[in-house]
């Protein structure tokens, strides 16, 4: 078997410099690491809202955020808002952070439940910090603080800020087309990669982040596509840039439309904006026309239009390639799951890397764990389209009446009938995660665990108001996520 001492990643999107950014700082003497890209095919230039893990990543690296957020433009986000889900008209936020607090033997669904038997009728989002600092529009964090957060950035300005930030650590960038793939012929494993100038790149481990074309994964090995379209059928995305608003809400808006959705995203000098459709319900023309005629500012930049099959590689390590980013896969951009799934991917690799060569138990290994990690993230996203009392259109009866997962009809069913949830250890998103979004989107659980009623009513009373009232003055004392973002981060507008 060969040791790995050349790392080779094709490709400089987010997921290319996030992969360089990570092997050059932690790998630093033991290989060397060589990315390739293309200036003139460019990079999907989207993926701009995050999820709170991103913070351990940049930790993991040495980030320091203000340097990154005032590079980015970021502003900070709490959450996503919902609208139009459950049904026209209806809103929910999907919060980071935790929600009331429950027992070691009764999660805190259950309390606020019985509560609502004793009349105590608040909604579960009272017992949420970050939802009400989103709701009220405020924000700060301190070394000190626990507030769960994330970011929203410029995809263009943060891949620039990593390619910097790996540069510095030692890896090496190429210009230049990939024309050709150069493989062992007798074990198919790649050799080097060509490029159109003649150049012959030569490396012992591949790391395909090509994006959507699988340049080495597909196009290469061959490695096949499980497709997941009958459960996530929006296939289409348009996108345009607008100027920024008046407001600067700390989370991201995805407002439903009859076939898909639309996301608004807030940066510091402009928003980011998008269509998400099913082409078999909307035509791009009429979806090109919607997102033009809802948007909040005037346009910077001319509507894109993304075409995407969501599903995933039926493996991500393939003989001496690892796909990253686009290349694996995609589940959908709902609930901004795309850069925090190659950032665990990287870290995946680190702890599984194949110093001594290809081994077939760790290429397993990092398979199986990535297979299991997205199937649960694949799961929580179908639940928006599929949990929704929507008629008004034949996308919304698809998704309602589709055939799901029996993985997830059975964490519905439980949610449903006891509202009982669960997490387990290899799961990103978290129990409060999925009651907030069934509950959300209208699935109010039928039962409980009567074993929360063995406490006295009098002592339930003061809990919950506790919590909200110690919520309620903490987000009063937040300053406007606005004026923080001037004091914290502020990016020189060019
Ligand atoms: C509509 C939409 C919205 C999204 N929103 C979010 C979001 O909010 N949050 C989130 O986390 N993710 C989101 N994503 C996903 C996110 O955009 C991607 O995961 C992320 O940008 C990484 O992309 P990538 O680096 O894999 O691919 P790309 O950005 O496409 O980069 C591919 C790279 O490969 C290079 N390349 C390709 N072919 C060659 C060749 N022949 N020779 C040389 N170089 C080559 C290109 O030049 C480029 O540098 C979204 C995706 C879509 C489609």
């Amino acid at each position: 078997m060969q040791q790995v001492k050349k790392v080779v990643i094709a490709g400089g999107g987010t997921a290319g410099w996030v992969t360089a950014a990570a092997l050059s700082k932690q790998l630093a003497n033991l290989v060397d690491v060589t990315l390739v890209e293309s200036e003139e095919i460019g990079t999907v230039g989207v993926g701009e809202a995050t999820i709170p893990p991103m913070l351990v990543f940049h930790k993991l690296l040495g980030i320091d955020e203000q340097a990154f957020m005032r590079a980015t433009h970021a502003t900070f986000k709490l959450g996503i808002s919902f609208e139009g889900w459950g049904d026209i008209g209806e809103r929910y936020i999907h919060p980071f952070g935790t929600t009331g607090k429950g027992s070691f033997l009764a999660d805190f669904q259950h309390y606020w439940l019985h509560g609502k038997t004793l009349g105590i009728d608040y909604a579960i989002d009272d017992y949420c910090y970050e939802l009400q600092a989103a709701e009220a529009g405020r924000f700060a964090r301190s070394d000190s603080s626990s507030i769960s957060y994330a970011y929203h950035l410029d995809a263009g300005r943060y891949a620039k800020f990593l390619r910097e930030f790996s540069e510095q650590h030692g890896a090496r960038r190429i210009e230049g087309r990939i024309a050709r793939v150069e493989q062992d012929p007798d074990s198919q494993h790649i050799r080097a990669l060509v490029l159109a100038s003649g150049q012959r790149v030569e490396g012992d481990l591949f790391i395909d982040c090509s994006g959507f074309r699988g340049l080495l994964i597909e196009q290469t090995l061959q490695t096949g596509y499980e497709n997941w379209q009958h459960w996530l059928p929006c296939d289409s995305a348009v996108v345009v840039q607008t100027e920024s608003a008046d407001t600067l809400p700390p989370y991201t808006r995805a407002m439903a439309h009859d076939s898909g959705w639309q996301w608004r995203i807030p940066l510091q000098h402009r928003v980011g904006n998008g269509l998400v459709y099913s082409s078999a319900h909307l035509d791009d023309d009429s979806a090109r026309e919607r997102l033009m005629t809802n948007l909040e500012t005037a346009p910077l930049t001319e509507p894109r239009l993304i075409r995407y099959q969501t599903g995933r590689r039926k493996q991500f390590w393939n003989k001496n390639c690892i796909a990253m980013g686009l290349s694996s896969g995609f589940v959908e951009p709902l609930e901004s799951t795309s850069i925090y799934l190659f950032m665990n991917a990287v870290v995946r690799l680190l702890k599984l890397f194949p110093f001594n060569g290809m081994q077939s138990a760790q290429v397993d290994e990092y398979n199986r764990q990535s297979i299991v990690e997205l199937e649960k993230i694949r799961d929580f996203i179908i639940l928006h389209y599929h949990l929704t009392r929507r008629d008004d259109s034949a996308f919304w009866r698809y998704c309602r009446t589709m055939a799901i997962p029996d993985s997830l009809a059975q964490r519905m069913a439980l949610f449903h009938e006891c509202g009982q949830c669960f997490q387990s250890s290899d799961e990103l998103f978290r129990l409060e995660s999925w009651v907030h979004v069934m509950l959300g989107q209208g699935l109010m659980p039928q039962g409980y665990n009567q074993l929360v009623a063995a406490v006295p009513e009098a002592q339930l009373r003061q809990h919950l108001q506790g919590i909200r009232q110690t919520i309620g003055q903490v987000v009063g004392k937040l300053p406007p996520h606005q004026e923080f973002i001037r004091r914290y981060c502020q990016a020189e507008k060019n």
